[in-house]
């Protein structure tokens, strides 16, 4: 079949599904059309690569030129934004085809979706459940089969936490693989767009198409890029899993533990061998990064000031009011929390106390995982402490949501890899595994992650 047919298949499906999942905040049916029409005229020049004519779906993180970029905001509900992201550049150059930008928490933060401005999207496998956040849109199109696979980004987990609780693959590349360039800054040290497919091998594939240099990213690294699917077969005979006690604490849900310790069993009849490690600084990890992300998010969105571009109140009557009512009205509660201990952190004064400790907690944590890593080939443990939660069950308490990211944050902070790969199921709801590596280590994860499924 034509992608034209495939296209116009996912564009029906949208229509006839996502009014329970509200996975989409926009379908860019037309743009999606002419894409595949320009693809299906590739393939018949006989001048197809893997991606020619593949639908797939954006973040709303991702700048899409002549398409609203809103990052779930009120702020930039009305942002047309005149540029692409790299990422969707080099989507665009492999000749897939944009079947529209997907709904997330306002501007990345948050664990549940519930945060954006066009209403939470839901979890297919449970519509009174949450997806996760903040790539929760990506993660319930996938699992909803209205994309075959989507972007994703990722600060403190905001690819691998709603890859689990939606049962599908997410992975978090090295912080400097994937270019950050026209990804709408929420914490610019800690964000890196990734792949949310169903399958580690669409991972790998997607993956060969994001990783790689880019000259507007300054951030970015400069290190060839392998075909991430050429391992996948690898056997693991003499793989050496580390396994954290962290990472098992005695109140983690006895389900979650139970199916996460049923797949390193797995593993073990692959041939692989298990080790108890330790990162003794995991508990500090969410102190640390609520400290780094809100100062680093306070900076970058400093930038939606009611001037250049996004929402502007109705008649100011001076600058100062402009800017105050124009932040004021445009942006959500969550996101007014994180500038205000943002600022807070940053105030002349308290640098030593916040900032200054976080960064140095910052290193400790690195330097645990780089110490585990010494040790063993790759890291387990669940993605999350619970498989998803019912929408409003914790958006009054912002302590419990943030806590939902345990496992996943301190990775973050030390730069490394990570993938969420679905392990099993509790109570109809799914259970991710996560696979930590070293730096770079991608291929070896996509490896693992493979040999399991
Ligand atoms: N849930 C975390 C937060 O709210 C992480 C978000 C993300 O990775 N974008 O900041």
């Amino acid at each position: 079949f034509s992608s034209v047919e495939l296209t116009q298949a996912y564009l029906d499906r949208i229509k006839a599904e996502d009014g329970k999942y509200n996975s989409y905040i926009t379908v860019t049916d037309e743009l999606a059309l002419e894409q595949a029409n320009a693809a299906d005229a590739t393939r018949a020049a006989g001048n197809a690569g893997a991606f020619t004519g593949l639908p797939i779906a954006h973040k709303d993180i991702f700048c899409t030129e002549g398409v609203r970029t809103s990052c779930a905001s009120k702020m930039l509900d009305n942002f047309i934004s005149p540029y692409n992201a790299t990422v969707v550049n080099k989507f665009n150059a492999a000749g897939a085809v944009t079947l529209g930008k997907t709904n997330m928490d306002e501007f990345a933060m948050g664990s549940s979706n519930e945060s954006s401005f066009y209403g939470p999207a839901r979890n297919p496998w449970d519509t009174d459940c949450v997806p996760g956040g903040s790539s929760g849109g990506s993660a319930a199109a996938v699992a909803a089969l209205l994309a075959p696979a989507a972007t994703g980004t990722d600060t403190g987990g905001s690819i691998r936490q709603p890859a689990a609780l939606c049962g599908i693959t997410g992975l978090k590349p090295t912080y400097g693989r994937v270019s950050r360039f026209g990804m709408i800054a929420f914490a610019s040290s800690l964000d890196q767009g990734g792949p949310m497919t169903r399958t580690a091998e669409d991972a790998a594939m997607m993956l060969n198409v994001m990783a790689g240099f880019d000259p507007n990213d300054s951030t970015c690294m400069q290190k060839d890029v392998p075909d991430y699917t050429a391992d996948l077969s690898k056997p693991l005979a003499g793989l050496k899993i580390g396994l954290p006690k962290e990472f098992f604490p005695d109140d983690l849900s006895p389900a979650i533990a139970q199916q996460v310790q049923a797949a390193i069993k797995e593993y073990e009849a692959l041939g692989a061998t298990v080790k108890e490690v330790s990162l003794p600084n995991t508990g500090l990890a969410i102190p640390a990064y609520y400290i780094i992300a809100p100062s680093e998010a306070s900076s970058n969105l400093s930038r939606f000031d009611g001037v250049r571009y996004g929402y502007r109140c109705e008649s100011p009557v001076d600058l100062e009011d402009l800017y105050k009512r124009s932040r004021g009205e445009g942006f959500g509660p969550e996101v007014k929390r994180r500038i205000m201990v943002g600022a807070y952190a940053l105030s002349e004064g308290f640098y030593d106390a916040y900032y200054k400790k976080a960064q140095q907690i910052r290193r400790l944590i690195k330097q645990d995982y780089v110490n585990a890593l010494n040790e063993v080939d790759v890291i387990m443990g669940p993605t999350t402490p619970h498989p998803a939660f019912k929408l409003g069950e914790k958006t009054s308490d912002p302590v419990a949501m943030y806590m939902e990211d345990i496992f996943t944050i301190s990775l973050n902070l030390a730069g490394m890899p990570g993938i969420s790969i679905p392990c099993g199921q509790t109570e109809g709801l799914p259970v991710g595994l996560q696979i930590i590596g070293n730096y770079f280590a991608e291929q070896k994860l996509l490896n693992v992650a493979h040999q399991f499924q």
